[in-house]
C-alpha cells in the first residue's frame, strides 16, 4: 500500500477545510493560534513514520493528553479505577456539570472533563503527586522527543479561565470522590493539558495502543486485553458527544483535544494524527476529521 500516496492525498484534500470552524474560546491563549496550520502524521507498527504539512510544528495537546494518562493509571491500579469513572458515552459537553451532580459525582468517562480530573487523581496518588511528569516523560520517551515540554505560558492562560474544571472538582470533592486538594489536582490537570506536541511525536507516543500496549522498548504498558478496552473507552468517548457520528466516519477509537489535535488508532496498523486549530461545535478539529476519515477510508483500517 502507498501510505505516503495515502497521507498527501489525505493532506491536500483537507486544505480547503482549513480556516473552517473556530479556535477554541475557552483558553485565552487557544484563541491566538493561527487557523492556518493543518499537519498530519502517519506512525505504522513497522516502524515507518510519514509526515505532511505542518507535521513538526508542536501545538497544545489538549484532551489528547487524556489518552496517556489513562493508560499510565489502568497499568498502575487495573480495573479498580472504573469503580470512580464510568465507561459510558455523554450526549453533553465535555465539560458539562449537570450530570455530574445528579450521578453523585462519578463522571460518565474518563474523558470528560470531570472523568479526566479523576484519572489524574489517581495518577498523583502513583507517582507522589508528579502526573504530569509521568505524562511527559511516557510522550517523550516513546516519540523519542526530549524536547517536548509544558508550554507554560499557556497553562498560566488556561489557570486564568479554569472555573468550569473548578467547579468539577469542587463538585466531586463534595461527594466525597477525590484523594487530592482541588487547587493541586487543577494545577496537575492544567499543565497535563498544556504539554506542547507535534503530529509526529503523538503519532509515535500513541502507538502502544496499536501494537497492542507494547512500548517502543518491547516492555508491556497494558495487557493485549487491557489496551482492547481502552480503545474501546476511546471510541465511544473519545471524542464526546460526536463519537457515534465519528465512529460512522473514521470506524477506529479516535481521540480530540481542543488544540486542534485528533488521534486516530488502527489497532495492528498504526496511529494517525492530525492536528489544525479550527473546531467544530463538540470542539473536534474539522479539517483533522477529514484527515482520519480520508486515511481510515483509503486504507480499509476501520476496526469494523
Ligand atoms: N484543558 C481543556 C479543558 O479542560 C481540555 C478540553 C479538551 O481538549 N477537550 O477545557
Amino acid at each position: 500500500m502507498d501510505l505516503r500516496g495515502i497521507v498527501d492525498e489525505a493532506h491536500d484534500a483537507a486544505v480547503r477545510l482549513v480556516g473552517t470552524g473556530r479556535q477554541a474560546q475557552s483558553i485565552p491563549l487557544l484563541g491566538e493560534v493561527p487557523l492556518d496550520r493543518l499537519g498530519v502524521a502517519l506512525a505504522t507498527v513497522d516502524g515507518e513514520v510519514i509526515g505532511a504539512g505542518d507535521c513538526r510544528e508542536p501545538f497544545s495537546v489538549q484532551s489528547l493528553s487524556k489518552v496517556f494518562s489513562l493508560a499510565l493509571v489502568l497499568a498502575h491500579e487495573g480495573e479498580s479505577l472504573w469503580k470512580r469513572v464510568r465507561r459510558q458515552p455523554s450526549s453533553l459537553r465535555y465539560d458539562a456539570l449537570v450530570q455530574l451532580d445528579v450521578d453523585h459525582g462519578v463522571p460518565r468517562n474518563p474523558f470528560v472533563n470531570a472523568g479526566a480530573l479523576v484519572v489524574v487523581d489517581r495518577l498523583m496518588a502513583a507517582h507522589a503527586t508528579e502526573s504530569a511528569a509521568a505524562v511527559l516523560e511516557l510522550l517523550r520517551t516513546e516519540s523519542g522527543n526530549p524536547a517536548i515540554r509544558i508550554d507554560e505560558r499557556l497553562a498560566a492562560s488556561e489557570r486564568g479561565a479554569s472555573h468550569r474544571n473548578a467547579a468539577a472538582a469542587l463538585l466531586m470533592a463534595s461527594h466525597g470522590r477525590l484523594e487530592h486538594e482541588v487547587a493541586e489536582l487543577l494545577d496537575r490537570y492544567i499543565d497535563q493539558c498544556a504539554i506542547a506536541a507535534s503530529c509526529v511525536d503523538v503519532a509515535q507516543a500513541g502507538l502502544f495502543l496499536a501494537r497492542g500496549g507494547l512500548l517502543g522498548s518491547g516492555r508491556v504498558l497494558l495487557s493485549e486485553r487491557e489496551v482492547r478496552r481502552l480503545n474501546a473507552v476511546v471510541l465511544t468517548c473519545g471524542t464526546y458527544e460526536a463519537a457515534g457520528d465519528v465512529a460512522c466516519q473514521v470506524g477506529a477509537p479516535v481521540k480530540s483535544g481542543i488544540g486542534g489535535g485528533v488521534m486516530a488508532v488502527f489497532p495492528g496498523h498504526g496511529t494517525l494524527c492530525a492536528w489544525s486549530p479550527g473546531l467544530d461545535e463538540a470542539g473536534n478539529s474539522v479539517a483533522g476529521m477529514a484527515v482520519l476519515e480520508e486515511v481510515a477510508d483509503a486504507t480499509g483500517w476501520s476496526v469494523f
